[in-house]
């Protein structure tokens, strides 16, 4: 359990299905870990982090950026449609795009700023009502109405449900970016990496197997 043995998981996955290495970020999420634990990391000449809850990003990361101004953050967790400033302030990209909504804020809010992070579009792939992310039968049209917005949309994310194999999941989305002509895909966590890279992931998001178990959560 280190930034080493993922990276070697990632690069073993990435040879196993033909993938370039560089074609897969490791987004290290960081939520709920000690500070010592993301020096750590940090340490070891890792950039990219995720958090999800803006308020524990506001803590920690700008501290660490004014001494590492190349640290590139993304947003993985539900961001509320009156946080949407902020959150643009402090993130590089936003895997939570999940309403027409949200995309209207955030287009406004970069009409009136000049920019945007990196955007993707999550997708509740299991169609779990109590789950964050458009319906599937619903993505195309998120899809279409961020263009419209000229949003700089990169692609699609989804957290598949916890009983199922994880497989189907990536496919689903997969299959959705490709109709849609997205070129990114954040899938894939500490257990099931491997799967998701098999199915084209270029943005792994990985926690527990990078840093250690959380605290809590
Ligand atoms: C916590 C979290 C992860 C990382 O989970 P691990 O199982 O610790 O790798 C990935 N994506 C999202 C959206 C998360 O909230």
């Amino acid at each position: 359990m280190s930034l080493t043995d993922t990276r070697s998981r990632i690069a073993r996955a990435a040879d196993a299905h033909g993938r370039d290495v560089a074609d897969i970020s490791l987004v290290a999420v960081s939520k709920l870990q000690p500070l010592d634990r993301i020096e750590a990391v940090l340490g070891q000449g890792h950039r990219v982090f995720g958090e999800n809850r803006l308020q524990e990003a506001q803590e920690r990361w700008p501290a660490f950026r004014e001494r590492l101004p190349d640290i590139e953050l993304h947003l993985v967790g539900a961001l509320q449609t009156n946080k949407v400033r902020a959150a643009m302030a402090l993130f590089d990209a936003i895997h939570v795009v999940d309403r027409l909504k949200l995309a209207t804020t955030i287009a406004r809010i970069a009409g009136e700023t000049g920019s945007c992070p990196d955007l993707f579009v999550q997708v509740n792939t299991g169609n779990e009502p109590q789950k964050a992310g458009v319906a599937v039968d619903d993505a195309d049209d998120l899809v279409a109405g961020c263009r419209a917005l000229d949003l700089p949309l990169k692609g699609l994310m989804c957290l598949p449900p916890v009983d199922e194999p994880p497989s189907l999941h990536f496919a689903l989305l997969e299959k959705i970016a490709d109709r849609n002509d997205l070129p990114c895909l954040s899938m894939g966590m500490s257990g099931d990496l491997e799967e998701a890279i098999a199915q084209g992931a270029t943005h792994v998001r990985v926690g527990s197997a990078v840093f250690g178990p959380r605290d809590r959560g």
